[in-house]
């Protein structure tokens, strides 16, 4: 596969994205998140870019690909440079993992699907269980054919990064606190990456400034952060937002029959009105933002 180009905004400076999962559609909630990174990197003379966060062969649609694209157009939002393909880039996660690999900070995972499905360790967004750390440490010898994922030794990783801080909007100065979350995995069984060393390997190459995202991804920015230092990538700023809700305040993502954009937008709702909306706090009626 041939290595992409460094793709970097061409604004001075801020360079803030929208990293959607192609495995649904986009609902309020994303609106919300897209149009705060939109506007932040707009508002300063800087880009705003748009990566599709496809690394899941299985549940990620092309159909949802075009829909997004068409739902962020419908909302007045523009993006710049090309967009960005998670699946396109696989080569790109793998010389990271293989970073890591040659620094002794990686083992294989021989537990089951069913063991990390319990645990949820790969989904980006929602509490994470912390591996127990079953497989660090054993003898690997003659198994390495057989399905694995590959987790980072968290601990020995921390132990070799240091003290670590990063720089939250909301929060300030935070000091990054990895180990927390245990041994996340870095590899899929399916796929040369995981969210998180895809999105730490991208926002580096993109020339991320700004991560703007929702509040329900904090957490993982402490393994991100663990990552640069490994990897040898900078550090953005972050801006948590908190995320829209329902009246009862449960999460969109969360909740069954969400009105979603692409629904609005074929109903022949006037998205740059909704946008605008958005952009002064007047949320639809049901809806609320919430900080946690
Ligand atoms: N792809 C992730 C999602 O759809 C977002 C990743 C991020 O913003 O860091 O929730």
């Amino acid at each position: 596969m041939t290595a992409q180009p460094v793709i970097r905004g061409q604004g001075p400076g801020v360079v803030t994205r929208f990293a959607p999962s192609p495995t649904g559609r986009l609902h309020l909630g994303h609106a919300f998140s897209a149009i705060r990174a939109h506007d932040w990197a707009r508002g300063r003379g800087g880009s705003f870019l748009l990566r599709i966060e496809d690394i899941d062969g299985t549940r990620s649609r092309r159909e949802h690909v075009e829909a997004i694209l068409a739902d962020l157009a419908w909302l007045g939002l523009s993006w710049d440079s090309e967009v960005v393909f998670q699946s396109a880039r696989l080569d790109r996660y793998a010389a990271a993992l293989d970073q890591l690999k040659a620094m002794g900070l990686v083992y294989p995972c021989f537990c089951t699907r069913a063991d990390i499905a319990a645990a949820s360790l790969t989904a980006p967004h929602g509490a994470e269980a912390v591996y127990p750390g079953t497989c660090r440490g054993i003898d690997t010898t003659g198994r390495i054919h057989e399905p694995h994922c590959w987790r980072l030794d968290a601990g020995a990783a921390a132990a070799v990064a240091g003290p670590l801080n990063w720089w939250d909007e909301t929060a300030g100065t935070v000091a990054a606190d990895a180990a927390s979350h245990g041994d996340v995995v870095l590899a899929r069984k399916d796929a040369p990456a995981s969210y998180h060393l895809a999105v730490t390997v991208d926002d580096a190459a993109q020339g991320v400034s700004d991560v703007i995202r929702g509040v329900d991804l904090f957490a993982a920015t402490h393994v991100h952060r663990l990552l640069q230092a490994l990897l040898g990538l900078p550090t953005p700023r972050y801006r948590h937002h908190p995320l829209l809700t329902g009246a009862d305040g449960e999460r969109l993502a969360k909740r069954h029959g969400a009105p979603t954009l692409a629904a609005m937008r074929l109903a022949g709702e006037d998205g740059r009105a909704l946008a605008d909306a958005l952009r002064q706090g007047r949320l639809p009626t049901g809806f609320m933002a919430s900080a946690h």
